[in-house]
């Protein structure tokens, strides 16, 4: 039997396991197995040669009992429905693991940015919040920048809600440039929290930072961002990749220099003639492994080959069941995305609290409160599966789910 690599109904699997453990019924389950809101819409965008392009979007909001949704927007040509609602669901898990007031929600745009003008980006951008405006809003969900979305794409959406809304609305949308009541941080955040993991994990594995091997997969914001902290650190970065090929140098490469070169779309290989696959990439020979770029990257077909002590998901489910089984039964420790990556929703959620009291926090203050909530949630974690003998992903199914689930019952939902 093939592997299943649809993302929402592995997910819906590992959810049900949680619940289970967790002593929750099927009705439960029944609640939380989808989305409570999925809108999809089209977005007529005028391009630059005087044409009218349709563009297909979502946003999907798994469940605000707690608070509102939370999540970003995703450009890329392979978004699919399926992938926006696991998504959705995988901010809900983050929430609950790093404790923020919120449900999970996502978005995204089926669409090519690296082939669009950026008048043509500004015009998708507000097309989008236009087309999702019902349902969005500063405390109904609040979106953020994901793949292939950054601080210019949130300052243009925040503007076009702020004029439909008749208000300036900065606590509409985080991701956003300083200037526009951005926080201090929010770019790296997710690779600091990250970063954060790594050396947790790496003191349970007795790996000290300071030249360990790194690969990382992906050298956008997240995977970039890691590379640079963890050079920082002492770490030796030996492989990173992206899209179009990897780069391998046993010695160490030079991030410094591959951060200046690399494009806003986090590509750099393609500059250089000696790369090897995304797939040798994967099982070279290191201490600790971040796949930080796509989905189903470490599947059945390569996990018996990844040869990493220690493997990070800083991307979104890069990982297939099957292969979490594999990787765990050879002893290999994997922290899983939903804590690993929270980094980032932990500091918006920081530039919203900020948004909302118009009152702004210096980088360190902002750096504290990230460490303490990445630290308490990684020990929370560790602790659950642990003590239950379980991995760490339904570990942390079972921490991020519950506050959701708690939520959803004192309600009277279920
Ligand atoms: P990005 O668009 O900035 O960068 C993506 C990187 O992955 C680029 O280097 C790209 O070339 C590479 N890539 C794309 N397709 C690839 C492929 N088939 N094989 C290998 N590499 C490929 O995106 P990002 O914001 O860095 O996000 C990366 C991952 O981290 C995603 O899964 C995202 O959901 C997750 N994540 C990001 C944030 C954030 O704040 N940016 C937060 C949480 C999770």
């Amino acid at each position: 039997m093939s592997e299943n690599l649809n993302v929402l109904t592995s997910t819906q699997a590992i959810i049900h396991e949680a619940l289970n453990k967790l002593g929750y019924d099927e009705a439960m389950y029944e609640l939380l197995k989808e989305p409570l809101r999925m809108l999809q819409v089209r977005i007529p965008v005028r391009m630059d040669d005087g044409s009218t392009k349709v563009y297909t979007g979502f946003r999907a909001q798994h469940n605000d009992a707690v608070g509102p949704t939370k999540g970003g927007v995703r450009f890329h040509p392979g978004v699919y429905e399926d992938e926006v609602k696991a998504l959705s669901m995988w901010m809900t898990l983050k929430c609950g693991i790093v404790d923020l007031p919120y449900g999970g929600g996502k978005g995204g745009v089926i669409c090519d940015p690296r082939e669009m003008s950026m008048g043509e980006l500004e015009r998708l951008s507000r097309g989008y919040v236009r087309a999702v405006s019902q349902i969005v809003g500063p405390t109904k969900d609040i979106p953020a920048p994901d793949v292939m979305t950054n601080a210019q794409i949130m300052a243009w959406m925040m503007d076009e809600y702020s004029l439909m809304d008749e208000f300036n609305s900065p606590n509409f949308i985080t991701g956003k440039p300083l200037v526009l009541g951005g926080s201090q941080g929010r770019d790296r955040a997710t690779a600091q929290g990250v970063t954060i993991v790594i050396e947790e994990a790496a003191k349970k594995r007795g790996i000290n930072i300071r030249g360990a091997r790194v690969v990382i997969q992906g050298f956008g914001n997240a995977g970039s961002f890691l590379a640079k902290f963890m050079h920082d650190l002492g770490a030796k970065v030996i492989g990173i990749s992206d899209a179009y090929g990897a780069l391998h140098d046993p010695n160490g490469l030079d991030i410094d220099y591959l951060l200046d070169r690399r494009d806003s779309f986090g590509t750099v290989t393609t500059l250089f003639e000696n790369t090897i696959s995304n797939k040798e990439l994967l099982e070279l020979d290191c201490d600790i492994l971040v796949p930080a770029a796509i989905e189903n990257q470490i599947t059945a077909d390569n996990a018996h080959e990844i040869k990493a002590n220690i493997v990070v998901e800083a991307a979104n489910g890069p990982t297939t069941a099957e292969a979490t089984k594999i990787l765990t039964e050879r002893g290999i420790l994997l922290v899983p995305d939903v804590l690993a990556s929270a980094g980032g929703v932990t500091v918006s959620y920081f530039e919203w609290v900020q948004n909302n009291q118009g009152y702004y926090w210096t980088k360190e203050e902002v750096e504290e409160r990230l460490i303490k909530k990445m630290v308490d949630a990684f020990d929370n974690v560790y602790t659950t599966a642990t003590t239950r003998n379980i991995d760490m992903r339904l570990a942390a199914y079972m921490v991020g789910v519950r506050r959701t689930a708690e939520a959803s019952r004192f309600r009277g939902w279920v």
